[in-house]
Protein backbone atom coordinates (compact mmCIF):
# COMPACT_ATOMS: atom_id res chain seq x y z
CA UNK A 1 0.00 0.00 0.00
CA UNK A 2 1.35 3.19 -0.64
CA UNK A 3 2.64 5.59 1.77
CA UNK A 4 1.55 8.97 1.91
CA UNK A 5 5.17 11.78 1.75
CA UNK A 6 6.94 12.02 5.04
CA UNK A 7 6.54 15.89 5.60
CA UNK A 8 2.61 15.41 5.60
CA UNK A 9 1.02 15.31 9.13
CA UNK A 10 -2.73 14.80 10.35
CA UNK A 11 -4.49 17.73 11.71
CA UNK A 12 -6.81 16.82 14.19
CA UNK A 13 -9.72 19.38 15.00
CA UNK A 14 -11.34 19.69 17.89
CA UNK A 15 -14.09 17.40 18.03
CA UNK A 16 -14.05 13.50 19.51
CA UNK A 17 -15.71 10.47 18.27
CA UNK A 18 -17.83 10.76 21.64
CA UNK A 19 -18.52 14.05 20.10
CA UNK A 20 -20.50 12.45 17.23
CA UNK A 21 -21.73 9.42 18.95
CA UNK A 22 -23.03 11.82 21.37
CA UNK A 23 -24.64 13.78 18.31
CA UNK A 24 -25.89 11.51 16.11
CA UNK A 25 -27.16 8.76 19.12
CA UNK A 26 -25.37 5.75 17.70
CA UNK A 27 -22.12 4.05 17.98
CA UNK A 28 -20.76 4.22 13.97
CA UNK A 29 -19.79 1.27 12.03
CA UNK A 30 -19.69 -0.79 8.68
CA UNK A 31 -21.70 -3.52 8.13
CA UNK A 32 -19.44 -5.19 5.26
CA UNK A 33 -21.96 -7.48 3.06
CA UNK A 34 -20.39 -10.32 0.94
CA UNK A 35 -21.49 -12.30 -1.41
CA UNK A 36 -21.89 -13.70 -4.90
CA UNK A 37 -23.93 -11.75 -7.48
CA UNK A 38 -27.52 -12.38 -6.60
CA UNK A 39 -26.96 -13.17 -2.69
CA UNK A 40 -29.18 -10.21 -1.88
CA UNK A 41 -26.51 -7.40 -1.10
CA UNK A 42 -27.83 -4.82 -2.95
CA UNK A 43 -31.49 -5.82 -1.62
CA UNK A 44 -30.51 -5.90 1.75
CA UNK A 45 -28.36 -2.99 1.79
CA UNK A 46 -30.90 -0.18 0.72
CA UNK A 47 -33.65 -2.43 3.02
CA UNK A 48 -31.25 -2.16 6.13
CA UNK A 49 -30.77 1.61 5.58
CA UNK A 50 -34.62 2.51 5.42
CA UNK A 51 -35.06 0.89 8.06
CA UNK A 52 -32.00 2.92 10.36
CA UNK A 53 -33.29 5.86 9.01
CA UNK A 54 -36.78 6.29 9.82
CA UNK A 55 -35.41 5.12 13.18
CA UNK A 56 -33.74 8.90 12.93
CA UNK A 57 -29.96 7.03 12.31
CA UNK A 58 -27.70 8.54 10.20
CA UNK A 59 -26.64 6.15 7.61
CA UNK A 60 -25.53 5.50 4.10
CA UNK A 61 -25.40 2.61 1.50
CA UNK A 62 -22.18 2.51 -0.06
CA UNK A 63 -23.52 -0.28 -3.31
CA UNK A 64 -20.28 -1.62 -5.63
CA UNK A 65 -22.30 -0.99 -9.01
CA UNK A 66 -22.91 2.46 -7.71
CA UNK A 67 -19.26 3.36 -6.81
CA UNK A 68 -18.05 1.86 -10.07
CA UNK A 69 -19.86 5.03 -11.72
CA UNK A 70 -17.50 7.39 -10.00
CA UNK A 71 -15.01 6.62 -7.65
CA UNK A 72 -14.59 3.69 -9.15
CA UNK A 73 -14.90 3.95 -12.73
CA UNK A 74 -11.62 3.78 -13.95
CA UNK A 75 -11.50 0.18 -12.25
CA UNK A 76 -12.39 -3.24 -14.01
CA UNK A 77 -12.63 -6.77 -12.77
CA UNK A 78 -9.11 -7.82 -12.16
CA UNK A 79 -8.63 -9.57 -8.94
CA UNK A 80 -5.97 -5.92 -8.83
CA UNK A 81 -8.14 -3.90 -9.70
CA UNK A 82 -11.02 -5.59 -6.90
CA UNK A 83 -8.37 -5.09 -4.30
CA UNK A 84 -8.19 -1.59 -5.36
CA UNK A 85 -12.12 -1.23 -5.29
CA UNK A 86 -12.16 -2.48 -2.21
CA UNK A 87 -9.42 -0.43 -0.79
CA UNK A 88 -10.99 2.71 -1.75
CA UNK A 89 -14.88 1.54 -0.42
CA UNK A 90 -13.19 0.87 2.68
CA UNK A 91 -11.43 4.49 2.95
CA UNK A 92 -14.58 5.94 2.37
CA UNK A 93 -16.48 4.28 4.96
CA UNK A 94 -13.20 4.66 6.93
CA UNK A 95 -14.03 8.23 6.88
CA UNK A 96 -17.80 8.15 7.12
CA UNK A 97 -17.64 6.36 10.46
CA UNK A 98 -15.28 8.86 11.46
CA UNK A 99 -17.74 11.56 10.94
CA UNK A 100 -20.53 9.38 13.07
CA UNK A 101 -22.60 7.36 10.28
CA UNK A 102 -23.39 4.03 10.32
CA UNK A 103 -21.87 2.31 6.60
CA UNK A 104 -23.78 -0.77 4.54
CA UNK A 105 -21.39 -1.80 1.79
CA UNK A 106 -22.70 -4.25 -0.81
CA UNK A 107 -19.52 -5.91 -2.45
CA UNK A 108 -19.09 -9.10 -3.91
CA UNK A 109 -15.78 -8.43 -2.29
CA UNK A 110 -14.61 -12.38 -3.07
CA UNK A 111 -11.24 -12.61 -1.63
CA UNK A 112 -10.52 -13.27 2.33
CA UNK A 113 -7.35 -11.28 2.21
CA UNK A 114 -9.45 -8.68 0.61
CA UNK A 115 -11.73 -8.10 3.22
CA UNK A 116 -8.70 -8.33 5.58
CA UNK A 117 -7.50 -5.55 4.91
CA UNK A 118 -10.92 -4.16 4.29
CA UNK A 119 -11.46 -4.53 8.37
CA UNK A 120 -7.73 -3.11 9.30
CA UNK A 121 -8.45 0.29 7.04
CA UNK A 122 -11.74 0.22 9.31
CA UNK A 123 -10.53 -1.03 12.06
CA UNK A 124 -11.61 -4.51 13.92
CA UNK A 125 -14.07 -2.54 16.24
CA UNK A 126 -15.76 -1.22 13.85
CA UNK A 127 -15.97 -4.17 10.98
CA UNK A 128 -19.43 -6.03 10.72
CA UNK A 129 -17.91 -8.59 8.41
CA UNK A 130 -21.93 -10.17 6.85
CA UNK A 131 -21.50 -13.00 4.98
CA UNK A 132 -24.72 -13.38 2.83
CA UNK A 133 -24.45 -17.07 1.96
CA UNK A 134 -26.81 -18.65 -0.54
CA UNK A 135 -26.09 -21.70 -3.03
CA UNK A 136 -24.50 -20.88 -6.43
CA UNK A 137 -27.67 -22.65 -8.26
CA UNK A 138 -29.95 -20.46 -5.95
CA UNK A 139 -27.92 -16.66 -6.82
CA UNK A 140 -27.74 -17.85 -10.36
CA UNK A 141 -31.27 -19.07 -11.08
CA UNK A 142 -32.34 -15.19 -9.41
CA UNK A 143 -29.85 -13.57 -12.13
CA UNK A 144 -31.42 -10.10 -11.21
CA UNK A 145 -29.37 -8.54 -13.42
CA UNK A 146 -28.87 -11.53 -16.13
CA UNK A 147 -25.18 -11.68 -15.45
CA UNK A 148 -25.06 -15.24 -14.98
CA UNK A 149 -26.28 -15.84 -18.39
CA UNK A 150 -23.79 -12.90 -19.58
CA UNK A 151 -21.16 -15.07 -17.90
CA UNK A 152 -22.02 -18.71 -19.25
CA UNK A 153 -21.83 -17.39 -22.52
CA UNK A 154 -18.74 -16.04 -22.39
CA UNK A 155 -19.89 -12.30 -22.43
CA UNK A 156 -18.69 -11.42 -19.34
CA UNK A 157 -15.21 -12.57 -17.76
CA UNK A 158 -13.78 -12.75 -14.82
CA UNK A 159 -17.41 -13.63 -13.35
CA UNK A 160 -17.05 -14.45 -9.49
CA UNK A 161 -18.26 -17.63 -9.12
CA UNK A 162 -18.84 -18.82 -12.82
CA UNK A 163 -14.92 -17.63 -14.13
CA UNK A 164 -13.42 -15.97 -10.83
CA UNK A 165 -13.40 -17.95 -7.61
CA UNK A 166 -15.02 -16.71 -4.37
CA UNK A 167 -13.79 -17.46 -0.73
CA UNK A 168 -16.13 -17.74 2.12
CA UNK A 169 -15.85 -15.86 4.92
CA UNK A 170 -14.41 -18.03 7.60
CA UNK A 171 -15.07 -16.38 10.92
CA UNK A 172 -17.40 -13.52 10.05
CA UNK A 173 -19.36 -11.09 12.35
CA UNK A 174 -22.66 -12.78 11.06
CA UNK A 175 -23.98 -15.41 8.32
CA UNK A 176 -27.13 -14.91 7.12
CA UNK A 177 -28.93 -17.27 5.50
CA UNK A 178 -30.20 -15.88 1.89
CA UNK A 179 -30.80 -18.69 -0.01
CA UNK A 180 -33.74 -19.60 2.27
CA UNK A 181 -34.71 -16.70 4.49
CA UNK A 182 -37.16 -13.83 3.45
CA UNK A 183 -35.37 -10.39 2.39
CA UNK A 184 -37.22 -9.11 5.69
CA UNK A 185 -35.52 -12.05 7.93
CA UNK A 186 -32.54 -11.38 6.50
CA UNK A 187 -32.75 -7.42 7.18
CA UNK A 188 -33.86 -8.41 10.77
CA UNK A 189 -31.12 -10.24 11.62
CA UNK A 190 -28.62 -7.82 10.82
CA UNK A 191 -30.51 -5.25 12.47
CA UNK A 192 -30.72 -6.90 15.59
CA UNK A 193 -26.76 -7.31 15.26
CA UNK A 194 -26.50 -3.07 14.67
CA UNK A 195 -29.05 -2.42 17.26
CA UNK A 196 -26.87 -4.14 19.97
CA UNK A 197 -23.44 -3.18 18.89
CA UNK A 198 -24.08 0.62 17.52
CA UNK A 199 -27.97 2.13 18.63
CA UNK A 200 -28.20 3.85 22.18
CA UNK A 201 -31.41 2.58 24.36
CA UNK A 202 -33.15 4.56 25.48
CA UNK A 203 -31.85 4.95 28.71
CA UNK A 204 -27.88 5.69 27.26
CA UNK A 205 -30.12 8.74 25.78
CA UNK A 206 -31.45 10.01 28.64
CA UNK A 207 -28.18 9.19 30.51
CA UNK A 208 -25.91 11.41 27.48
CA UNK A 209 -28.63 13.92 27.24
CA UNK A 210 -28.52 14.87 31.26
CA UNK A 211 -24.55 14.87 30.93
CA UNK A 212 -24.50 17.19 28.11
P1 LIG B 1 -26.59 -8.69 -5.19
O1 LIG B 1 -26.54 -7.24 -4.81
O2 LIG B 1 -25.99 -9.59 -4.14
O3 LIG B 1 -26.03 -8.96 -6.54
P2 LIG B 1 -29.39 -8.23 -5.49
O4 LIG B 1 -29.84 -7.65 -4.19
O5 LIG B 1 -29.15 -7.31 -6.63
O6 LIG B 1 -28.10 -9.15 -5.23
O7 LIG B 1 -30.43 -9.31 -5.98
C1 LIG B 1 -30.93 -10.34 -5.13
C2 LIG B 1 -32.24 -10.88 -5.73
O8 LIG B 1 -32.67 -11.99 -4.94
C3 LIG B 1 -33.34 -9.85 -5.70
O9 LIG B 1 -34.12 -10.02 -6.87
C4 LIG B 1 -34.15 -10.23 -4.45
O10 LIG B 1 -35.50 -9.86 -4.54
C5 LIG B 1 -33.97 -11.75 -4.42
N1 LIG B 1 -34.02 -12.35 -3.07
C6 LIG B 1 -34.71 -13.47 -2.74
N2 LIG B 1 -34.52 -13.78 -1.45
C7 LIG B 1 -33.70 -12.86 -0.94
C8 LIG B 1 -33.14 -12.65 0.35
N3 LIG B 1 -33.36 -13.47 1.37
N4 LIG B 1 -32.32 -11.59 0.53
C9 LIG B 1 -32.06 -10.75 -0.50
N5 LIG B 1 -32.55 -10.90 -1.75
C10 LIG B 1 -33.37 -11.94 -1.98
Amino acid sequence: MKRPPNFLQRFHGTIAGQDRTRMFRQRPATVWLTGLSGAGKSTIAFALEEQLIALGHACYVLDGDNVRHGLASDLGFTPKDRRENIRRVAHVAQLMNDAGLIVITALISPMCEDRAMAREIIGPDKFIETFLSAPLATCASRDPKGLYAKARTGEIGSFTGVSAPYEAPIDPELRVDTGTLTSAECVAQIFGYVREKCLQTAAQRTAHSTEA
